[in-house]
C-alpha cells in the first residue's frame, strides 16, 4: 500500500538533510543574519548548543504578517523567479532552513523591523505554532532554540558530548567571523565570551580578536593576482608552524572550504622551507565562479577547481613573493594583545662564534667535485634595502640578545643576534657550497662520526655536499666516518654540531635529489651550530652588524624569522599620546 507521509514525518526527514547537529543550525541562522544586512551578530550557546542556541542580529527584521511564512518550506524572501536564481548573491535561497530547524527543535523568534513600533514573538515546537504575540524588542531578529532533536531521538543520540559540539561551533563561528571582517561577532559559550570581533573591516584586527596569540599578531599580509585568480590573506613566516592544520583556513568566493589544491599551493609557496607542521595561512581567494564546481561535497566544504595548476601557482607565488622577497622589514608590533597571549619562548642563550674562528691552520683546497645534482640554487635578495647599513649606529644592547641601532631618519632597529647569526652562518655555508675554490682547515684530531648500519649503507650523495661546503670526510669502516678538514669559516664546535645535525637531517630526509633538499638540509643544520655564549661585547656587536650587512638577504634568518625589527619615532610618540 502506498501512502503519503504524514506532514510532520516528512518535515523531520527533510530537516535531517539540512540539520545534522547544532552547528548546522548556527550556520543557517548566521547566513540568514548576513543576508538580512546585520552589522552585529551574537551567538550564545549552552551545552554545546544542544539545549540552547541564541542568535541575535541587528538586521532588517521580519514583518509581523510574514513571520510564520518564513518557517514554511520553500519560503524565501530572496528569490521569486528562475531569473533571480542566476543573479543570486545571498547565502541562502532555498527557503528550507527555518522550516527544518523548526521541525526538530523548540524555537522562539523575536523580530522587529526598524520601521515598526513593535515587534513579534513567535513560538514553534516541532513545526507547530504554539503562540504569536506582539512584543517590544530591539530592531533585528533573535532566534532562541532549545532542545535540539527533542522529537527525533535517533538523531539526538548522534550528537557528541557538549565539548565536542561546542568545539565545532567555535571553529565554525570563528571562520565565519573571519570571512566577514565588517560584521561584529560575539560568541558566548556557557556564559563566557569566547571572542568578540570589532567589525571594523580590518582583517588583521579580526584575526587578532579571534586568535589573540602572538603567532597570529605577526602574520604577513599577502596580495596577488595571476590569471584572474586573486589571492589575499595572511600567512606566517616559514619559521612558525602549527602541528595541525588548524591555522589553515580558506575562503573561495566567500565560502569556507577545504581544499587539497590550496594546500598544494601553500607548500609550493614555502618552497619546502617548512620542515614540519603547517604554516598559518588564512586565504581569501576570488576567481571566476564558472571555473569552480561547488557541488562535489554534500556540505559544500570541498570544491573542484577546473584550472588546478593555475590556482596552485597563484597561491604559491602569492606566498613566496611576500615571504622571500619582503619589501621592507618587520614592524615592531605594539602590544595590543589580550591576557590570553601565549608567551613566546625566548631563544636559547646565544653568541656569534664563527666570528672568532679558532685558527688551526688554513689550507686552500681546490674542489674539482662534480656538482651533486641539477642546476645551482641561489639566495634571493630582498626587493629593496630599507636602510643604509653604514648609517646605522649602535645605541644599545639588551637582554644579551638584541642590539639596538638607530638610523638617520628617526627609526630604531632591533637586531636579534641569534637570527642574524643564523643568516650569516647559512649564507657562508651556501657560498661555500656554490664556490669553486673554497678554503678548508685541517684539524689536529679528526672528528669521528658513528652512524647506524642503515645510514652507513645509504647512498653517499650527502658526502658530496659536505665536501662542497669545505669538509674533508671519508669512510672509515665499521659504520664510521672520519672528518680531517673543516670549512675555514667554522669553529671546531660549529663544524661538529653542524655535521651531526646534517647527518641527522639526511637520515630523516629520504632522497637528496634536488637543490631544494640541499638548501633545506643546510638550513636545518644551522640551528644548533650557532648556540653558545650569550653576551656580545661592543666590538662583537659591531662585527655582527658589519657582517650581516654583506648578506644577500640580511632581513630574515634562513628559517624565515625576522633579523631586524623596526620601531619608528612616530610609533613611540603615538604610544605616549604625543600625536
Ligand atoms: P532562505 O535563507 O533560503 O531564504 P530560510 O528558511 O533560511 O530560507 O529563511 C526564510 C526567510 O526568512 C528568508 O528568506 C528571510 O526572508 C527570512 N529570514 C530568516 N532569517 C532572518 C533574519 N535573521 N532576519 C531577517 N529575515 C530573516
Ligand atoms: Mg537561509
Amino acid at each position: 500500500m502506498i501512502k503519503l507521509l504524514d506532514k510532520s514525518v516528512a518535515d523531520k526527514i527533510a530537516a535531517g538533510e539540512v540539520i545534522e547537529r547544532p552547528v548546522s543550525i548556527i550556520k543557517e541562522l548566521l547566513e540568514n543574519s548576513v543576508d538580512a544586512g546585520a552589522k552585529m551578530i551574537i551567538v550564545d550557546i549552552k551545552n554545546g548548543g544542544k539545549t540552547y542556541i541564541r542568535v541575535s542580529d541587528d538586521g532588517i527584521g521580519i514583518s509581523n504578517d510574514e513571520v510564520e511564512t518564513a518557517f514554511l518550506r520553500h519560503a524565501t524572501g530572496k528569490i521569486t523567479s528562475l531569473e533571480d536564481l542566476n543573479a543570486i548573491n545571498t547565502l541562502g535561497f532555498r527557503g528550507e532552513a527555518l522550516a527544518s530547524i523548526a521541525a526538530v527543535t523548540r524555537l522562539k523568534v523575536l523580530t522587529k523591523r526598524r520601521e515598526d513600533s513593535v515587534g513579534t514573538k513567535l513560538t514553534i515546537h516541532g513545526s507547530k505554532v504554539v503562540s504569536k504575540e506582539t512584543t517590544g524588542c530591539p530592531d533585528g531578529t533573535t532566534f532562541i532554540i532549545e532542545d535540539v532533536f527533542y522529537n527525533t531521538p535517533a538523531r539526538k543520540k548522534f550528537m557528541k558530548n557538549d565539548g565536542n559540539e561546542a568545539g565545532k561551533i567555535t571553529e565554525f563561528v570563528s571562520k565565519f567571523a573571519l570571512n566577514y571582517a565588517d560584521i561584529s561577532f560575539k560568541l558566548i559559550n556557557n556564559n563566557t565570551v569566547v571572542f568578540a570581533t570589532t567589525g571594523d573591516g580590518n582583517h588583521q584586527n579580526t584575526i587578532m580578536s579571534i586568535f589573540p596569540t602572538r603567532d597570529y599578531a605577526n602574520l604577513i599580509e599577502i596580495k596577488h593576482e595571476e590569471n584572474g585568480i586573486f589571492v589575499y590573506g595572511f600567512v606566517s613566516n616559514p619559521g612558525l608552524t602549527k602541528s595541525t592544520k588548524q591555522g589553515q583556513i580558506f575562503f573561495v568566493n566567500g565560502r569556507i572550504i577545504d581544499s587539497k589544491i590550496i594546500e598544494k599551493g601553500i607548500k609550493l609557496g614555502y618552497k619546502e622551507r617548512v620542515f614540519s607542521g603547517f604554516p598559518i595561512s588564512i586565504l581569501f581567494i576570488s576567481l571566476n565562479p564558472e571555473t569552480i564546481d561547488v557541488n562535489i561535497h554534500p556540505n559544500k566544504r570541498e570544491i573542484r577547481f577546473n584550472r588546478e595548476k593555475e590556482v596552485i601557482d597563484a597561491i604559491g607565488n602569492a606566498i613566496s613573493n611576500s615571504i622571500f622577497k619582503t619589501e621592507g622589514i618587520s614592524e615592531f608590533q605594539m602590544p595590543k594583545l589580550s591576557e590570553k597571549v601565549e608567551i613566546e619562548q625566548t631563544y636559547e642563550p646565544e653568541y656569534i662564534k664563527t666570528l672568532k674562528t679558532e685558527q688551526i691552520g688554513i689550507k686552500k683546497v681546490l674542489q674539482e667535485k662534480k656538482p651533486v645534482i641539477n642546476d645551482e640554487f641561489s639566495i634571493e635578495p630582498p626587493y629593496n634595502r630599507p636602510f643604509v647599513f653604514d648609517e646605522l649606529r649602535i645605541v644599545g644592547y639588551v637582554f644579551n640578545t638584541y642590539i639596538i641601532t638607530e638610523d638617520q631618519n628617526d627609526n630604531i632597529y632591533y637586531i636579534d643576534q641569534h637570527a642574524a647569526h643564523e643568516r650569516i652562518f647559512y649564507e657562508k655555508l651556501v657560498n661555500n657550497y656554490l664556490s669553486e675554490n673554497k678554503i678548508s682547515q685541517p684539524i689536529l684530531i679528526p672528528i669521528v662520526i658513528n652512524t647506524s648500519k642503515s645510514f652507513y649503507n645509504k647512498n653517499r650523495d650527502w658526502m658530496g655536499i659536505l665536501d662542497k661546503i669545505g669538509y674533508n670526510i671519508s669512510e672509515f669502516g665499521e659504520n664510521t666516518f672520519l672528518i680531517r678538514e673543516i670549512p675555514e669559516n667554522m669553529s671546531l664546535t660549529e663544524a661538529e654540531l653542524f655535521v651531526n645535525d646534517f647527518i641527522e637531517a639526511v637520515n630523516q630526509d629520504e632522497v637528496i635529489d634536488n637543490n631544494i633538499v640541499i638548501d633545506k638540509l643546510i638550513t636545518k643544520s644551522c640551528k644548533n651550530a650557532i648556540k653558545g655564549n650569550n653576551k656580545l661585547s661592543e666590538s662583537e656587536q659591531l662585527v655582527l652588524l658589519n657582517t650581516i650587512k654583506n648578506c644577500i638577504n640580511p632581513y630574515n634568518c634562513p628559517h624565515g624569522r625576522p633579523t631586524f625589527l623596526k620601531l619608528s619615532k612616530s610609533d613611540i610618540e603615538k604610544s605616549f599620546h604625543r600625536k
